[in-house]
């Protein structure tokens, strides 16, 4: 889980053109290899003989099917990404194969002329992004429209948002178009006696009414069965609380919602007891944000994922696998937990699990309290008295887990605040 550079990989071509194959479409094959998230192709032409009689020559791209884009002679250059591609080309999954340039010799000199191609290769890495799980816009009782939603997160440096609105999926097929924030199709199940949401896919239900815990199972079990991803909202709330069944099949806990508080930190309370049991329960959390407000606000708290694939099935697969932060903002400060190879939301097998875990801590401010919870509860406290980074390090011989919290004194909040959550890493016993 170190922070890494994308690997970039570049191919250059040359193709000399014959004035003979004026009017003819000419392709420059090359090899998509396995694990590309994103090319970036330029091509120059360069012409011989005379000055007036300057070489016309358009370009696009097919992939192993089809052709995948076509720009003619209006662009130098294009991209082509899992969500977003110049216009002109389709965005989505780069296929390993046989692709190839595609070029129109519509104007050839007499003396012919030289196409010199450079193809830039992005490869899947494995980074943090960061989101919303859990927002709300006009499709149910909130102010913000799609495109308000998604343009605030792009300028909070967000790459995801789920607008989670009450009892409906309107949203989810409203999307706006030309925003490089993902959109994770998200309904929140609103009852009167709970909330919860279903994660992407587009329409979970087809109703939502339900009267008994019966109906809430048989929900649960369609929304599953459409691929949903459940979660159970703010349990542990004041107002409207996680009041059916525990036992329900759900896959995640939001235990921070909105502004710290209590409520947050019986969730939280809560969660521990469960993971104290032997329980892996992914923790997650969202803002819950509906109208521009002083506390609520987006991406507070943020959710940081742990993915190699930037998109809204990668994002998932991360939180699936546990690897997830939450933090009181976008900005951090941030913590990460590494035992050898293995990080946040991975077990670390037996062998290696009296391994030293490293608990790196960025962006503190002095006075930030550092604390690390196995399931025998609270193992560590540190304080920080310093701006800047900490490296803490722990024999976690005989811990099931290990899991970090950093709290700090906000002026806005009474006392010590939740400034991040860490889920655990965990260790294989015998
Ligand atoms: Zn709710
Ligand atoms: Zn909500």
């Amino acid at each position: 889980m170190v922070k890494r550079t994308k690997p970039v990989y570049t191919s250059t071509f040359q193709r000399f053109i014959e004035h003979s194959e004026q009017s003819t479409y000419i392709e420059i094959p090359f090899q998509m290899p396995q694990n590309v998230e994103k090319i970036h192709v330029s091509y120059q032409v360069e012409s011989y003989g005379i000055e007036s009689a300057k070489a016309v020559i358009d370009v696009g791209v097919r992939d192993s099917d089809s052709v995948r884009g076509w720009s003619g002679g209006a662009r130098q250059e294009f991209n082509i990404g899992p969500n977003q591609a110049t216009p002109g080309y389709l965005p989505g999954h780069l296929a390993p194969g046989e692709w190839a340039i595609l070029h129109n010799a519509y104007k050839v000199p007499v003396e012919g002329c030289m196409v010199s191609i450079i193809i830039k290769f992005t490869y899947k890495s494995p980074r943090w992004l960061k989101g919303d799980l859990h927002t709300h816009s006009v499709h149910s009782d909130g102010t913000y429209t799609l495109e308000e939603n998604a343009a605030i997160m792009e300028s909070l440096g967000c790459d995801f948002i789920a607008m989670t609105d009450h009892n409906t999926s309107s949203q989810n097929l409203a999307y706006p178009r030309g925003t490089s924030v993902l959109m994770i199709p998200g309904t929140e199940f609103t009852t009167n006696f709970g909330h919860s949401n279903f994660l992407g896919v587009k329409n979970p239900m087809d109703d939502f009414r339900v009267s008994e815990i019966s109906d809430v199972h048989e929900k649960f079990r369609v929304a599953r069965e459409r691929g949903a991803k459940i979660v159970l909202n703010h349990t542990h709330c004041d107002n409207c609380p996680w009041e059916w069944d525990f036992e329900v099949d759900y896959d995640w806990v939001e235990i921070w919602n909105g502004p710290w508080g209590e409520r947050n930190r019986r969730a939280l309370f809560w969660w521990q007891e469960q993971l104290a049991s032997g329980r892996r329960l992914v923790a997650v959390g969202g803002s819950d944000v509906h109208r521009p407000d002083t506390y609520v606000k987006h991406a507070m708290p943020c959710v940081w994922v742990w993915t190699d694939e930037r998109t809204v099935e990668g994002v998932l697969k991360g939180i699936e696998g546990g690897h997830v932060v939450m933090t009181h903002s976008p900005d951090g400060p941030f913590a990460n937990l590494q035992c050898g190879e293995y990080g946040i939301g991975d077990q670390v097998p037996y062998e290696q699990a009296d391994q030293q875990v490293v608990v790196q801590l960025d962006d503190l401010l002095a006075g930030d309290l550092i604390r690390l919870y196995s399931e025998r509860g609270l193992e560590e406290e540190t304080s920080a008295d310093s701006v800047g980074g900490v490296t803490l390090t722990f024999n976690a011989k005989q811990r099931r887990f290990l899991r970090a919290e950093i709290w700090r004194s906000f002026k806005q909040a009474d006392g010590m605040s939740m400034a991040v959550v860490t889920n655990p890493i965990y260790f294989e016993s015998k």
